[in-house]
């Protein structure tokens, strides 16, 4: 097709399909002011997800008693990781100034990824919908009964499906089994086989496909809307996943507080958010800027097999343009990230929003996630450990040079305050975590 012919010309698309480390910054970003003028979505929708969550909390606790320490939010800690930050700076002249920390969504209860936040958050919409539909809840009424059996029977008679490449399905899996639905999750190729069994081990069936992860989303979505009795999470276009994403803005604005990490224009904040069809960066991204507005500056990152994000936001095109279609393969080792064709609403809401994308390369997911272990002991996903390039480079490249210089950024630096948000890991077993131990191994490379 022509358009491609004309895209191809981009630097910043031939940079991609030469698999090159890219970063690109948005030159669609606007101030926020101007940002929310036409927003279809604002603060008042971040606060509705937030008091639902809150509402569903004694359920929460009553279901998984590993969040009783916090009362049935299902949050994570935020981590001041100076030893990674120094190997950043020596192993891979980072030159990074300011603190960085780790925003540890690896940890979420339930189902150890960020998939915590926007799956649980949108199987609890949709149940709370039904809920009042049908008699079970009353305006005032404990949620906690949504817990007892005659509640369970009648949620047993319906069903939820939805397309993962793993961690979405493990939470949709797992909160949906633990309500009563009956779960059916439609797996791409790049799952990996220990989530398949552990949904399994909760009661959801578990289909499989040989192909990508826009091809499980179309099956499941076509079988969920043959059937009246079941719902469809739809992670390429949901709001409600979306908004179940923001709530962390508000937690996290609660959390620098308690450690006392200032945050505004003279103190910037940087946050990088790994990403894979665009829900769960644009999600949380959305939520910071409505708290922290210009002092924040979201970026996001993808492996250099499958940047679609970056691919549909750098040619306007969105959803229209495949990976595929500029040449590359869309498999990678960060299966949460392993998607082809981005969400066009993730693109289209976060167009004013994001300041811009980075790539990685799958090796280089594995140095990080060593790394990580090697200097504070904690253990990511590959997938998750794509947040590090973005403090890797943000002082080094070109690029992201000249965006800090012309925010009067630069000289702020010392003060900045930069979060790696770890989407993954907690789950991963034992043998698993052994094998990525020798995975792309430094000494082989
Ligand atoms: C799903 C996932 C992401 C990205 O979320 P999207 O909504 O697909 O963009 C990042 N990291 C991990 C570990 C994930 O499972």
């Amino acid at each position: 097709m022509n358009v491609y012919k004309e895209i191809e010309k981009l630097p910043v698309v031939e940079e991609l399909r030469r698999k090159q480390e890219t970063v690109w910054i948005n030159p669609e970003k606007k101030p926020f002011s101007e940002a929310v003028k036409k927003a279809k979505l604002t603060m008042d929708d971040v606060e509705d997800a937030e008091k639902r969550l809150e509402r569903f909390a004694p359920f929460i606790m009553k279901c998984f008693p590993e969040t009783r320490e916090r009362k049935g939010i299902i949050e994570s800690p935020l981590s001041r990781i100076p030893g990674m930050q120094r190997r950043l700076n020596e192993k891979y002249g980072s030159n990074l100034k300011g603190r960085l920390f780790l925003k540890m969504d690896s940890h979420l209860a339930i189902a150890g990824s960020v998939k915590a936040r926007g799956g649980i958050y949108e199987v609890l919409k949709h149940t709370e919908k039904m809920a009042f539909k049908h008699g079970l809840l009353q305006e005032g009424d404990s949620y906690e009964k949504l817990a007892s059996p005659e509640c369970r029977d009648f949620f047993g008679n319906y069903t939820i499906q939805v397309g993962s490449t793993g961690n979405l399905g493990m939470s949709i899996g797992i909160m949906g089994a633990a309500i009563g639905y009956k779960v059916i999750v439609h797996m791409s190729a790049d799952a990996k086989e220990w989530k398949k069994k552990l949904l399994r081990a909760h009661g959801v069936e578990v289909r499989e496909y040989d192909s990508d992860y826009g091809e499980a989303v179309r099956q499941g979505r076509r079988l969920s809307n043959a059937d009246p009795q079941s719902y469809f999470v739809d992670d390429e276009n949901s709001k409600s996943l979306f908004l179940g994403y923001s709530v962390a803005a508000k937690r996290l604005l609660r959390q620098l507080e308690e450690q006392k990490i200032q945050v505004d224009e003279e103190h910037p904040l940087f946050v990088y958010i790994p990403c894979g069809v665009g829900g769960a960066p644009g999600g949380v991204s959305f939520g910071l800027k409505q708290v922290f507005k210009d002092a924040v500056h979201c970026f996001f990152v993808e492996p250099t097999e499958a940047p679609c994000m970056l691919l549909g936001m750098a040619t306007g095109l969105q959803n229209e343009i495949s990976v595929q279609d500029i040449g590359l393969s869309g498999l990678t080792h960060a299966d949460g990230l392993a998607v082809g064709r981005p969400s066009a609403f993730v693109g289209q809401t976060m167009k004013p929003h994001f300041s811009g994308g980075f790539t990685v390369s799958d090796p280089k997911l594995y140095h990080f996630m060593r790394d990580l272990l090697d200097t504070e002991g904690i253990f990511l996903e590959p997938s998750a450990c794509a947040a590090f390039q973005g403090p890797a480079r943000i002082m080094t490249d070109p690029e992201t040079e000249e965006y800090l210089k012309q925010n009067h950024l630069w000289e702020r630096m010392d003060q900045a305050v930069h979060i790696a948000w770890a989407t993954g890991g907690s789950l991963v077993p034992e043998e698993i975590r052994e094998e990525y131990m020798h995975t792309f191994s430094e000494e082989e490379s």
